[in-house]
């Protein structure tokens, strides 16, 4: 990858912003494009995504790059992005760093042969994002439950990146933490923590429990689940969609449920800018060395 001194940012949200700002911190140029809403806010340098596309060295698309009508994901542009056959042919000819991208080449099959990386699919960026994930998470108990975190019963589902995470994070405000996981090496490391492990495969029971997070992304809280579960848990799911919790039945059974996607970006876009950052360079690096 030659030497990269100008960023095309096209689209994105809060996280696009900060990851401009860390940018131009860093010396870089940066040619920002779908943002033309946040316009006469402090956002005067605001480029188009022609420009973005074929002034810049590299572009950095956002996570999820596309939306499911196809078009760029980009909440602060004013009018649906799609790209054109001659910003599709400057983006085939450099490097081009998107979250999802099998979806980009869904919508743009030239970009099949392009040299596009996929930061989102990168174990250290999901790394680094559980924490934001985690954090977005024990906000939303802070502010749905009525009790303090300190003293409660919580039930983290999945034992993975975010699981791990979570479960300490919860443990160090003083919760009575119990994990779920599927493999005796993790119920040992569950236990190292402080915290209970139970089976996820054959848990048919989350009783006892004031708060429950899922991070598995497969239907855990099904009905029959749900009917074993506590009317007064406040249930958090975290999985993407199509998520791990039946919300259709814990409404009928009256169970606070709610569904947490994206929190990195929501809750805590600065930090969620810099995770983008840090993968797009770790990327750079590996290509170059
Ligand atoms: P991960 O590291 O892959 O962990 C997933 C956990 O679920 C692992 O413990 C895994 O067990 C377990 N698991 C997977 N399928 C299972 C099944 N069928 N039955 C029982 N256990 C199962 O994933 P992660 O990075 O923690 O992310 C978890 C979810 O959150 C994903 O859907 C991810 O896309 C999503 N996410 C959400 C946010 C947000 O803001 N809400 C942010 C980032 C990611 P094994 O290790 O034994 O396979």
């Amino acid at each position: 990858m030659s030497s990269i001194k100008i960023f095309g940012i096209i689209g994105g949200d809060k996280r696009q912003i900060f990851l401009a700002e860390s940018l131009l911190r860093d010396g870089y140029g940066v040619i920002l494009a779908g943002f033309d809403k946040l316009k006469g806010q402090g956002f005067n340098n605001l480029s188009d995504v022609r420009a973005a596309a074929l002034f810049s060295d590299a572009v950095i698309l956002p996570l999820p790059c596309v939306r499911s009508d196809k078009s760029l994901n980009a909440p602060f542009a004013s009018q649906n992005i799609y790209f054109s056959d001659d910003e599709l042919d400057a983006l085939c000819k450099k490097p081009v760093f998107a979250g999802m991208r099998e979806r980009l080449l869904r919508v743009y099959p030239k970009l099949e042969n392009a040299e596009v990386y996929d930061y989102a699919a990168r174990d250290d960026f999901a790394i680094l994002n559980a924490l934001p994930t985690a954090e977005g998470a024990v906000e939303i108990a802070m502010r749905e439950y009525e009790g303090t975190i300190f003293g409660s019963r919580s039930l983290v589902t999945g034992f993975g990146r975010i699981g791990k995470v979570l479960a300490r994070m919860l443990k160090s405000l003083g919760s009575d933490v119990t994990v779920s996981a599927r493999r005796q090496s993790d119920f040992a490391y569950i236990n190292t923590l402080g915290c209970r492990a139970v089976n996820t495969e054959t848990m048919n029971l989350a009783r006892g429990y004031e708060l429950i997070f899922n991070t598995v992304p497969s239907l855990i809280f099904d009905e029959k689940l749900l009917e074993n579960t506590d009317r007064t848990a406040l249930l958090i799911d975290l999985a993407s969609l199509p998520g791990g919790v039946d919300f259709e039945s814990a409404r009928k059974l009256g169970i606070d449920a709610y569904s947490a996607p994206g929190l990195p970006g929501k809750c805590s876009p600065k930090s969620a800018g810099e995770i983008i950052k840090k993968t797009v360079f770790s990327i750079i690096e590996e290509v170059n060395r």
